[in-house]
């Protein structure tokens, strides 16, 4: 059997290992340290791009919590309706049952793949004739291609909804230099294992007022009130970041902006290589989007092979290849969530594909992806 291909996996930088030693060196192996709060600032400082954003940070134990902790900044409470975009990864939706809270499902448009501006609003007035104003909307940028945020926001300011905003895949991606993770009113980034640069898990939260990422903060370190024993007015959780996690994210946000070109690259590649094919699609980006191509994805469209043939036939050879996300609305636990759509995520998940992305592949392995694809697409 030859060498696993991976769909996407870590790739270190250099300097990681400088700052998780400066951590053991001075025996700030916890849930807070220097590495954390220069996390934070590298994060924000990244986010400020050429626009000037200004944003804060607070870094946590996960993506998923930065959505968690979101969502209660965000006042959502038991019997509250939340928009989420249905074609996700769970963790995108998972918060919202944690806070009692029902996720309703938007579809998504076929030019970035998000959540449709059109079909938000028809949710929208649907969920107010229906008597419940939604309290937030959740857009999310998948595999870093940046959702339609000025249609979505232009409509969230219409209803005065608060965009919470899945910016886990897309960090480093934009739309005219205004960087996924600035459009909302609070983001949450993930440095999972497999995202475009990783502290083997973690996440982060980041707000666009500084009173709302310190309270994240509190809250993520078990709300504890100023006093000298353990004094608590608010249910706290264990969300914060490791300094020795954040050790390896300061080395990784030194190569941030490297890791985006070689993902793009990699995108650069495939597309060159198979334009010749016919029976795949790439998904192009609309004018004035800039993805950082966390994953490339096509669509298989041909005469008499589909997108499970392609994937089998790239597992026998030990390739790791993953059909687009199973939209939250086909999922067996959120089978009775409301849903506003027209079938265009659901097309995409039964003929989409995610091929190896990673900013560490070599050469060699993307041949070998080459070889199978054409193989099975000629
Ligand atoms: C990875 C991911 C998350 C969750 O992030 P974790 O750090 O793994 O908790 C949330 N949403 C999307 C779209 C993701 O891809």
């Amino acid at each position: 059997m030859q060498s696993k291909i991976w769909l996407s996996s870590p790739h270190m930088g250099g300097s990681e290992r400088k700052y998780v030693n400066e951590a053991f060196d001075t025996n700030w192996v916890a849930p807070l340290g220097p590495n954390v709060n220069g996390l934070e600032q590298d994060i924000a400082e990244f986010l400020k791009g050429n626009h000037g954003d200004i944003v804060h940070v607070a870094a946590l134990s996960a993506g998923t919590a930065a959505i968690h902790l979101g969502l209660i900044l965000l006042d959502v409470k038991p019997g509250d309706e939340v928009i989420c975009q249905s074609m996700t990864f769970s963790a995108s939706a998972n918060p919202i049952a944690y806070q009692g809270a029902t996720p309703v499902f938007v579809d998504s448009e076929k030019d970035t793949w998000n959540m449709s501006p059109e079909m938000l609003d028809l949710a929208i007035k649907d969920r107010i004739a229906k008597g419940k104003k939604p309290k937030a909307i959740i857009p999310v940028h998948l595999y870093g291609m940046p959702a339609k945020m000025k249609e979505i926001t232009a409509i969230a300011q219409q209803y005065e909804i608060p965009i919470l905003e899945d910016a886990a895949e897309s960090l480093g991606s934009h739309i005219h230099g205004k960087f996924c993770g600035t459009f909302g009113e609070i983001a949450a980034l993930s440095f999972n294992g497999n995202k475009i640069i990783t502290t083997s898990g973690g996440g982060a939260l980041v707000a666009k007022n500084a009173a709302d990422a310190e309270k994240a903060r509190f809250l993520s370190t078990q709300a504890r009130d100023t006093a000298s024993h353990y004094q608590h007015s608010h249910i706290g959780y264990n969300y914060r970041m490791s300094n020795i996690c954040a050790g390896i994210g300061r080395g990784q946000m030194e190569v941030l902006t490297e890791r985006v070109q070689q993902r793009r690259a990699n995108y650069n590649w495939y597309t060159n290589v198979l334009s010749d094919t016919a029976g795949i699609e790439f998904l192009k980006e609309p004018e004035g989007y800039y993805s950082n191509r966390w994953l490339t994805t096509v669509l298989v469209k041909h005469p008499s092979k589909t997108r499970e043939d392609l994937r089998i036939a790239l597992e026998a050879e030990n390739i790791e290849a993953r059909p687009l996300w199973k939209p939250m609305h086909r999922q067996p636990i959120f089978k009775d969530a409301p849903f506003y759509g027209d079938g265009t995520s659901e097309k995409l998940f039964n003929n989409g594909l995610c091929l190896p992305s990673g900013s560490n592949l070599t050469q060699e392995e993307k041949s070998r992806v080459l070889e199978q694809i054409k193989k099975v697409l000629q």
